[in-house]
């Protein structure tokens, strides 16, 4: 899952891009609200954290120029205000969630989840294919009810392709979503965690059908 932090103030954003890390998010950072509509509109992201004042364009035009060009992509929008008329124009512009500064990096966790998970997925933090389980908060995956470890990396993209069960699921797609745009891409990363991925989840159960399959020249899909 891939986020856009668009802050002004260097040390809330990089915080913030630390934090979000450590929960295994891929995470881009804008200082200026004209770099971050930029970014919002070329690359891919799961949802944007939007700052309301910023130098260049505010977070109420940005988000209501997105809307206007059909980018529907989850915005929490983050303000240094609590007046509740930013809150009402800040929704009215197309915003779906709210948070006032100073807030609790746990607080800003919830709201992510819940905006994350709110178009595909019920209630349930954890994700489930036939005999494997992911669970988003904790981190922890299982198959057959074991427990298997997987590193930052692995688990993003094993969750992105939970998060799509039974659809094919483009390499770009993945990408997109599971690391930033600063990472280091080489043209058989995705093949190479595919692989990782494989030899944690599929390999070490030889009785059960694989559940990540290769749909030759197209991509991957995981399903059981
Ligand atoms: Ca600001």
């Amino acid at each position: 899952m891939r986020i856009l932090v668009v802050e002004d103030e260097h040390r809330i954003a990089n915080s913030i891009k630390k934090g979000l890390q450590l929960e295994k998010y891929a995470v881009d950072l804008a200082y200026t609200g004209t770099d971050g509509y930029d970014l919002a509109v070329t690359e891919e992201y799961d949802l944007i954290l939007l700052d309301l004042m910023l130098p260049g364009m505010d977070g109420i035009q940005i988000c209501m120029k997105l809307r206007q060009k059909q980018i529907h992509t989850p915005i929490l929008m983050l303000t240094a205000k609590s007046q509740t008329d930013d809150k009402i124009e800040g929704l009215d512009s197309g915003a779906d969630d709210y948070l006032t500064k100073p807030f609790s990096f746990e607080e800003l966790l919830a709201r992510i989840r819940a905006l994350i998970r709110r178009p595909p997925n019920s209630l349930s933090n954890i994700l489930t294919i036939g005999d494997i389980s992911l669970n988003t908060l904790n981190f922890e995956v299982k198959r057959q009810n074991k427990p298997i470890t997987l590193s930052g990396k692995e688990f993003s993209l094993l969750e992105y392709l939970m998060r799509h069960p039974g659809q094919i699921i483009k390499k770009d797609q993945i990408i997109n979503h599971v690391w930033d745009y600063e990472s280091n891409i080489l043209p058989n990363t995705v093949e190479v965690y595919i692989k990782k991925l494989r030899q944690k989840i599929d390999n070490p159960f030889p009785k059960q059908k694989p559940l990540i399959h290769t749909v030759r020249g197209f991509g991957y899909k995981i399903s059981n």
